[in-house]
C-alpha cells in the first residue's frame, strides 16, 4: 500500500491535480499547487460542502471572513498560550521530530511485536506526561525507551521544547511587539468574532450555523504524506450555535449527519470510522474524529468538537463586548454553546483521490492490459464530459463542436480531436471523466452519439438532444 500510495501521489502530478509548491527552486517543503484537474475536483468538493450546509440547512449561512485577525483573538482563543507541539531534535542528524510521534510510532512497533499492554502502557505515559506539561518527563520516556532517530540511529537527542504552530508576521510598516499579527491556524475564529454580526443581520434563531471555506496555516514540525499534513490548507468549518445543556443531542446529530456526507461523496462506509478524542483540546468538551482509511492507514478527515461557550466567552472578556443572545422562547441571555465540524478540503481531496484511483486487468481479444482511471463521483469529476469526433474530417470536427459549445453552458466539458480514439479515451479514464461522447458519420445521419462510460467502458447509442439531461442527472448530488 505504500507503493500504491506512491502511484497515487505521481498520478496526481502527472495528470496536472498536485504540484509541489515552486517546484523549479526544488519545492517548498509541504506547499503544494493544485493544477488545472486538480484546481476543479478541490473546487468541486467544497461548491458541494457549501451547498450541503448552507442550501440544504435553511438555519446554517455561510462567510467569508479575512485571514488576518487582529491579534488578541488568538490570545482570547488560546492558541497562543497552548497551539503548541513538543518538538525534539537529534544532534546527530540535525532532524527535528514531533516527541509525541516518536513515542507512538514506538508504540506502534510494540503492537506489531503482539505486544498491545506494552503500547497502551506507553501510550497512557505519553499522554499523561503531555497533558502535565511535564517536558523533561516526556524526554526521559524517550530515553527509557531507547528510542533512536530513525536517520542517524543514534539517542543522542536534545531536551523537549513546546513548538507554536502560529506563523506570524508584522503588519504595516513598523516591526514592533504590537504589530505583530498571525496567520489564522484555523478559520473558526472569523467565525466567532462575528457570530452577533451574522445573528442581528441575518436574524437567526438559535440552533443556527455559520459556515466557511478558508485558508488555514501551521507550521507544522513534520510535515508528511503528501497533502495529508500542509502548512498551508483550506478548511471547510461549520460553528453551530445551540442552548447550554443541548450540546450531546446536536454533537450526535452533527456526527452522524457528516459520516452521511461522506458516504455520499463515494467514500465507502468500511473505509470511514470514528475515532473518540482521549486527549482533548483546550476547548472542547467532547470530540470525535471521523476517519478515512488512507493507503498509510485509518486517519483523521474531519473533527466533530462540542466547543462549549469557551470561544464567545473569551472573545466577550477580552474585547469586552457582549456576545449574548436574547433566547425569546425562555426569555434568558446567555451565551451560546457551539458544536463545530471541521474537515480539511486538501486531506478529502486525498481521501477522494486515493479511494478514486483504480488499476484493473481487462481483457483485450487474446491479450490482458491493465486500465487505470478515476472512479470518482460524477458531481466531483474535473471534467464531466469529453467530445471526440471519430476523425479530423468529413464534417464530424464542426458537429463535434457544436455539441461542445451547446454543453459548456452548463457543464465543465472539453473538446478534442487529436490522436486516436482508443487513446482519447484513455486520457480521459486517467482524469475520471465520466462520459466521452464520441462523434461518428452516423451521426450526420440520425443526430445519435455514442456515450461510453468511464467505470464499465460500455458505449451506448443516444440522441444529442438526450445529452443534456443524461449527465445533469449522473453530475447531480
Ligand atoms: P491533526 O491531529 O492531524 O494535526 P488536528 O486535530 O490538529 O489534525 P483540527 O485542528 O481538528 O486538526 O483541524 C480540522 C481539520 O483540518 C482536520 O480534520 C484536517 O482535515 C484539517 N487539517 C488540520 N491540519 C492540517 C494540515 N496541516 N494539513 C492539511 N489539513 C489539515
Amino acid at each position: 500500500s505504500e507503493q500504491v500510495f506512491r502511484k497515487i501521489i505521481a498520478h496526481a502530478k502527472e495528470y496536472g491535480f498536485v504540484f509541489p509548491s515552486s517546484e523549479i527552486y526544488d519545492g517548498l517543503q509541504a506547499v503544494y499547487d493544485y493544477g488545472q484537474y486538480g484546481a476543479e475536483l478541490k473546487n468541486n468538493i467544497k461548491r458541494l460542502w457549501w451547498q450541503s450546509m448552507t442550501q440544504l440547512n435553511e438555519n446554517v449561512v455561510g462567510i467569508d471572513a479575512a485571514i488576518f485577525m487582529h491579534p488578541l483573538t488568538w490570545k482570547a482563543s488560546g492558541h497562543v498560550d497552548s497551539f503548541s507541539d513538543p518538538m525534539i531534535d537529534n544532534r546527530d542528524s540535525k532532524k527535528r521530530y514531533r516527541a509525541d510521534n516518536l513515542i507512538e510510532d514506538k508504540a506502534d512497533a510494540y503492537e506489531a511485536e503482539g505486544q498491545p499492554e506494552r503500547a497502551a502502557t506507553l501510550r497512557s505515559r505519553m499522554n499523561a506526561l503531555l497533558s502535565a506539561e511535564d517536558l523533561t518527563g516526556v524526554r526521559d520516556l524517550i530515553l527509557e525507551e531507547g528510542i533512536t532517530c530513525p536517520l542517524s540511529g543514534t539517542a543522542n537527542w536534545t531536551e523537549v521544547r513546546q513548538f507554536n504552530l502560529m506563523f506570524s508576521t508584522q503588519m504595516g510598516s513598523v516591526a514592533d511587539e504590537a504589530s505583530e499579527i498571525y496567520l489564522r491556524p484555523e478559520t473558526a475564529q472569523g467565525i466567532f468574532v462575528n457570530f452577533l454580526n451574522v445573528q442581528k443581520t441575518g436574524r437567526m434563531k438559535i440552533p443556527f450555523g455559520i459556515a466557511q471555506i478558508g485558508k488555514a496555516f501551521r507550521n507544522e514540525i513534520v510535515a508528511r504524506q503528501f497533502i495529508f499534513r500542509m502548512r498551508e490548507f483550506e478548511q471547510m468549518e461549520m460553528q453551530y450555535f445551540i442552548r447550554p445543556g443541548e450540546e450531546m443531542n446536536w454533537y450526535e446529530h452533527w456526527k452522524e449527519t457528516r459520516l452521511r456526507w461522506h458516504r455520499a461523496l463515494g467514500l465507502p462506509e468500511s473505509k470511514l470510522r470514528y475515532h473518540d478524542h482521549e486527549k482533548l483540546a483546550h476547548y472542547a468538551n467532547a470530540a470525535v474524529d471521523i476517519e478515512f482509511e488512507f493507503p498509510f492507514g485509518f486517519k483523521e478527515i474531519e473533527g466533530i468538537h462540542s466547543r462549549t461557550d469557551f470561544d464567545l466567552k473569551n472573545h466577550q472578556e477580552l474585547s469586552r463586548k457582549k456576545l449574548q443572545y436574547f433566547d425569546e422562547e425562555i426569555k434568558e441571555s446567555y451565551i451560546p454553546y457551539v458544536v463545530e465540524t471541521s474537515v480539511g478540503a486538501d486531506r478529502l481531496f486525498l481521501a477522494v483521490l486515493c479511494q478514486a484511483y483504480t488499476e484493473e486487468t481487462v481483457e483485450d481479444g487474446e491479450k490482458t492490459k491493465e486500465r487505470t482511471y478515476l472512479k470518482l463521483h460524477p458531481a466531483l469529476a474535473p471534467v464531466k464530459a469529453a467530445i471526440l469526433p471519430l476523425v479530423r474530417k468529413d464534417g464530424l470536427p464542426e458537429k463535434a463542436q457544436a455539441i461542445y459549445d451547446d454543453l459548456k453552458l452548463d457543464f465543465k466539458v472539453i473538446y478534442e480531436e487529436k490522436a486516436a480514439i482508443g487513446k482519447r479515451y484513455t486520457r480521459q479514464d486517467l482524469i475520471g471523466t465520466p462520459f466521452c461522447i464520441a462523434v461518428d458519420y452516423q451521426t450526420l445521419e440520425d443526430n445519435t452519439v455514442t456515450i461510453r462510460h468511464r467505470d464499465t467502458t460500455e458505449q451506448e447509442r443516444v440522441p444529442i438532444a438526450e445529452l443534456r439531461d443524461r449527465i445533469g442527472r449522473a453530475v447531480s448530488f
